[in-house]
């Protein structure tokens, strides 16, 4: 579905100014980065190429501000918290066009790092203007996307500028794409998902498409309670979500054509309330008495889950399969997050929630990806083409 993009490491960049779009979208909390993940994880692909003489032209976006500037959106700090990872002076430019930002690049010397401003601070950038794009490709003489999370938008920084410049892919991106890419075409079999979360119409394409690839799919979350509501079962006041009975018999339909094992959780942690200190008891799924809520699967549900997913060979995992916020409601979620760490399968966890359950688990690093895409994973698993990725040359060309 998708070829292996050229990486950026056979890219010849000494004395080169390189246009690096990375994903520096980081939380903010008023002046503070409230999460600085995604510049860690940003900060050895430009460590590498200043440390090969690279001249780094490096852009970002940050929230939305919709193409105009806000000045609670700038990169400011991020540009400090660089320099701190990098240990060397990450100057941040005053926009991120413009002739008093090309000479400012112009000026780089090999291993300078020049941070943009806000990318969506211009209207073009979102529109993919071409004469937006041009104005950045004026910026550098060699391109690099090391911004997985942003390849299914066609912006002037991640499709625009791709093209006018020689471009590869970065270190993440690359990661990324290998490893979604082994998780979806020609898996090791069983092939297994876990889906979870909170609305099925949050996951139709990815539930649809995977229906057709895996060997069984595994339900969780409001997810599960949407497909036995549409079943007939009593859910009493847990998240169903209405208007989704073609969705799931379509998926019913499609995992019925290729194969694919439907499971949904045997039995349910209920309450009354999402409450740290409230009674829970154990229901069968689809006997929730009225005035309670499935909030987690059941001991017997986890079971069953994990006896399959010790089979597996290859599991993609997305949502969590309970209110894993509140620790009565964790267990299942857990279970599962701990059951995959030890498995001997090629495991892919996506999606927010599901990251910070594995993390929340203490087995993120032993997981065989951590998709940080979001939007973009999700796309790429529907098996649709990503413009980001489409715009990049592939690893022959
Ligand atoms: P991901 O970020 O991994 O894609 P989602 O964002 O789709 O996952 O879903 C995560 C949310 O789903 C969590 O906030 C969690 O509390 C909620 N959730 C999971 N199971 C249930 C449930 N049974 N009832 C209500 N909410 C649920
Ligand atoms: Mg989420």
């Amino acid at each position: 579905m998708c070829a292996v993009k050229r990486s950026s490491r056979t890219l010849q960049v000494r004395g080169r100014r390189v246009f690096v779009r990375v994903d520096a979208n980081v939380p903010l909390h008023g002046e503070r980065i409230r999460d600085d993940t995604r510049v860690r994880a940003i900060a050895p692909t430009l460590a590498d190429l200043r440390a090969r003489g690279g001249r780094l032209v490096v852009a970002s976006h940050l929230g939305r501000p919709k193409g105009q500037v806000d000045p609670t959106l700038s990169l400011a700090r991020v540009a400090e918290r660089l320099s701190e990872l990098l240990g060397c002076v990450v100057a941040l430019a005053p926009d991120s066009v413009g002739p008093a930002v090309e000479a400012r690049a112009r000026r780089l010397a090999d291993g300078d790092v020049l941070l943009l401003e806000n990318l969506r601070f211009h209207p073009g950038e979102e529109q993919n203007d071409p004469s937006h794009a041009a104005a950045l490709a004026r910026l550098a003489e060699v391109y690099v996307n090391d911004a997985f999370g942003t390849a299914h938008r066609a912006h002037a920084s991640t499709v625009g500028v791709a093209r006018l410049l020689p471009a590869a892919a970065g270190p993440l991106m690359h990661a990324e794409i290998q490893a979604l890419d082994r998780a979806t075409r020609d898996p090791d079999r069983p092939f297994v998902a876990v889906l979870g979360g909170a609305k099925v119409s949050d996951k139709i394409g990815v539930l649809r498409r995977l229906a057709t690839q895996v060997d069984a799919l595994l339900l969780g979350g409001g997810l599960a309670n949407t497909f036995m509501a549409n079943a007939g079962g009593a859910l009493g006041r847990s998240l169903v979500e209405p208007g989704q009975a073609e969705t799931v018999a379509a998926v019913r339909a499609a995992a019925a054509a290729s194969g694919c094992r439907i499971l949904l959780p045997k039995d349910a942690v209920v309450a009354t309330a999402i409450d740290p200190n409230g009674a829970t008891t154990v229901v069968p799924a689809d006997q929730v008495p009225d005035d309670q809520m499935a909030l987690d699967i059941g001991p017997a549900a986890t079971m069953a889950y994990l006896e399959v997913l010790a089979e597996a060979r290859t599991v993609v995992w997305n949502g969590p399969l309970g209110v894993y916020e509140c620790k009565p409601f964790a267990q299942g979620t857990l279970a599962v997050a701990h059951g995959l760490a030890t498995s001997a399968a090629f495991v892919v966890v996506a999606g927010g929630d599901a990251l910070a359950a594995a993390q929340a688990a203490g087995v993120a690093d032993r997981m065989g990806h951590l998709s940080t895409g979001g939007g973009a994973t999700l796309e790429f698993l529907e098996g649709r083409d990503l413009p980001g990725l489409a715009a990049l040359p592939d690893a022959r060309a």
